[in-house]
């Protein structure tokens, strides 16, 4: 019974999540959607026609993805899990080791199977529309550094869940604070430590624009050493700026692509990156998150307690017990991603606010989004359900 509950729920998530990419390349790819009122000043109908090109180009590729991804997954659940659990345990007696090795293994066939669509989005739908920057020497480093990466962080965080989970029947809290604990390291060290081995950070030099950044940044108490440019553009011709890292590694970081903008479009993007700073809206996402991985490792853990996995697809271990028990609680937990999607839209609105409140002005903030739109060849009409 709990076999086809499972399923069931598991393939509901995945399906659901097909059918909207689906309804929503449909919806703003259809003959009847025009180009919104706002955006007719700035947006041709060549452009038009081009971002619904980019979208259904993208979204055909994110759909094959998707099916092979409900395959393969359903392949492991039934008998790939079961079977790996025997290898591992036939390799080695110590518990951690099978663990790592567990799920080590399903790392490496993933990422071997996601690599042919990775190198066809940039390669291929990237360049087509003439983003791509990217060579395959960069591609290539850039996988080698996040293996490393992934191997040096994630090795001590995996054995020390699995030594929690073996060491105490009662490991949901010890799991879900060391969670907690290893996102907030991450927040902090990601700008100072990752973000630079794989980009340059540079102080801005334009000394004009550095002058007119000071003085915004005096109104709103930002220490000035925080504002960095980013080689973007070694990888893509997007345009983008963000606000990144908690305590004294936060940081303003602007796209060197952004530099063409006009000074009152690049400082009214920046208002909007020192609105997320001034509202603290980093923290309150930490803290969102925090909040949903508790309920979220408790919620695990009940499954784990009962006996229903063990029994219905017959594993013994706890590695394997957590990672199907993990996969349930997650495919039902799907279903409240639009009240973070609602959340990190309100974020959006409030940076807008903020920028036009500090500037005195929408004009240029106005501008530069809708250049980001038309430059980035942005969907212009997303599904309703989208924007809820
Ligand atoms: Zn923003």
């Amino acid at each position: 019974m709990f076999f086809y509950v499972f399923l069931s729920i598991f393939l509901l998530k995945e399906i659901w999540d097909l059918v909207l990419t689906i309804w929503n390349k449909n919806y703003s790819t259809s003959p009847n959607a025009k180009i919104p009122e706002v955006f007719r000043d700035k947006i041709s109908e060549e452009d038009f026609e081009k971002s619904k090109n980019y979208l259904r180009d993208r979204t055909n590729l994110a759909v094959i993805v998707s099916i092979c991804d409900i395959i393969l997954s359903v392949v492991f659940i039934i008998w790939g899990f079961p079977y790996f659990e025997k290898l591992v345990s036939s390799l080695t007696k110590s518990y951690i080791l099978q663990g790592l090795l567990f799920f080590g293994i399903f790392s490496l066939i993933n990422f071997l199977l996601s690599l042919p669509f990775n190198i066809y989005s940039i390669f291929v739908i990237e360049e087509k529309y003439g983003f791509n920057t990217t060579t395959p020497k960069i591609f290539i480093t850039d996988i080698i550094k996040s293996i490393i990466i992934s191997i040096i962080l994630g090795i001590p965080l995996l054995s020390l869940l699995l030594w929690i989970i073996e060491s105490d029947p009662h490991w949901w809290w010890k799991f879900a604070l060391v969670v907690i604990i290893f996102e907030i390291f991450i927040s902090w060290l990601y700008p100072m430590v990752i973000a630079p081995l794989f980009n340059k950070f540079y102080p801005l030099e334009n000394e004009e624009l550095k002058e007119k950044i000071l003085s915004l940044l005096e109104k709103v108490h930002f220490r000035v050493s925080n504002i960095f440019v980013m080689d973007a553009s070694k990888r893509t011709k997007k345009v983008n700026a963000y606000l990144t890292g908690i305590g004294n590694s936060r940081r303003v970081v602007l796209f060197d692509t952004i530099m063409s903008y006009s000074h009152d479009e690049i400082l009214s993007v920046l208002a909007h990156e020192l609105g997320h700073h001034v509202k603290k809206h980093i923290l309150k996402l930490i803290t969102l998150s925090s909040l949903f991985y508790i309920a979220y490792i408790y919620l695990t853990f009940l499954l784990y307690k009962s006996p229903l996995i063990s029994s219905t697809f017959f594993v013994g271990k706890s590695y394997s017990i957590i990672l199907y028990a993990f996969i349930f609680i997650s495919s039902i937990t799907y279903f409240i991603t639009p009240l973070i999607n609602f959340i990190s839209r309100k974020f959006e609105y409030e940076a807008d606010r903020f920028s036009t409140e500090l500037l005195g002005t929408s004009k240029p903030l106005i501008d530069s989004l809708k250049r980001l739109v038309k430059e980035n060849l942005a969907n212009l009409n997303p599904l309703p359900l989208y924007r809820i």
